[in-house]
């Protein structure tokens, strides 16, 4: 039974998951470069050292959880050779699946995971992540116990890399879905439809969506979507840029057909240039309602 969890990456995600481990009872060894990141896990129970290699030594599970995909194979690449055969080793970020795949890779001996995320924040500090699995049976079943603290859902996937496989996919329709709810708003706007009465209509017909009947890009309808909170994230634009980017290079790298992603990748990427980032990515609906003409769609 897994006892001693190593965790690499303690950011906004990070800590808050190695802190609910910490409460379920494992002892938890991190390593984070941001001293800010450090402190948030050390006050949570975590205990932070200095190196990579003093956190995962004497660890039967190592977890990391980064930015992007050239640190998590440059952090596992510091694993080669350092641990012991067998030992659970998870990647929770969101990274390309070429990347996810090249990382099992590198450490044959362990048992490799990708395990990336959906839930944010608010699912990291609640322990109520959906984790999306990649990776061999005798893998998925040790990682259960540990995921569970940190977990609402898991969904084994498939092979290496079919964890990240799809969440490119969700969240690349995420992104379509929720430019076609803030497109189905605008126009109603123009229409001179009350947002209460159009929410009311698609949200109970075949419209609906989780865009629309969970996370509404206009206030009011859903007291609890970022809307009613001048769109502070919840997931913010550059986070969706992001992952628009990654599915976008694996349909590229697929010869997958995704009109729609590219399209939205676009607009993301005018929106987040203008300046709005760290906003919400429900906000996207003022880049519609600011576009000059009827073709223009917010990008110059
Ligand atoms: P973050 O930037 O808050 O945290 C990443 C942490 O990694 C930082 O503290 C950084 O200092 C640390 N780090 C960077 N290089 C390092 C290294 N070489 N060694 C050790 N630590 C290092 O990011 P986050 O919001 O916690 O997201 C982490 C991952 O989870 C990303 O891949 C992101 O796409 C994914 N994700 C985020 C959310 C969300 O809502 N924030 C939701 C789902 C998935």
């Amino acid at each position: 039974m897994v006892q001693s969890i190593a965790f690499i990456g303690l950011g906004n995600m990070g800590a808050p998951m190695a802190g609910n481990l910490v409460k379920a009872g494992y002892t938890v060894t991190g390593f984070d470069v941001a001293e800010a990141a450090r402190k948030n896990a050390t006050e949570r129970g975590v205990r932070v050292v200095e190196t990579i290699g003093g956190a995962v030594g004497g660890a039967d599970t190592v977890i990391t959880m980064l930015p992007n995909g050239e640190l998590v194979l440059d952090v596992w690449r510091q694993l080669v050779g350092i641990l012991s055969p067998g030992t659970l080793v998870i990647d929770s970020s969101t990274i390309d699946v070429e990347g996810a795949r090249a990382a099992h890779g590198l450490l044959p001996e362990c048992l490799t995971i990708d395990a990336p995320v959906s839930g944010g924040t608010g699912g990291a500090e609640a322990g109520t992540l959906s984790f999306m699995l990649g990776g061999d049976a005798a893998a998925i079943e040790a990682a259960r116990p540990v995921l569970e603290p940190m977990a609402g859902r898991i969904i084994p996937c498939g092979a290496a890399g079919a964890g990240q496989a799809a969440k490119l996919c969700n969240n690349m329709l995420l992104g379509i879905s929720m430019i076609g709810a803030a497109e189905a708003f605008v126009l109603g706007e123009k229409l001179g439809l009350d947002h209460q009465a159009l929410f009311d209509v698609i949200s109970t017909s075949s419209g609906q969506c989780w865009s629309v009947n969970t996370y509404c890009p206009v206030p009011g309808p859903v007291p609890t979507s970022p809307a009613n909170r001048d769109y502070a994230p919840g997931f913010a634009s550059a986070l969706m840029l992001k992952d628009l980017r990654l599915a976008n290079q694996a349909a590229t790298d697929s010869m997958a057909m995704t009109p729609l992603g590219a399209h939205a990748l676009k607009l993301y990427e005018a929106f987040v240039a203008s300046g709005h980032a760290h906003e919400d990515f429900s906000a996207i609906i003022a880049l519609l309602r600011a576009a000059k003409s009827v073709d223009d769609g917010g990008i110059d």
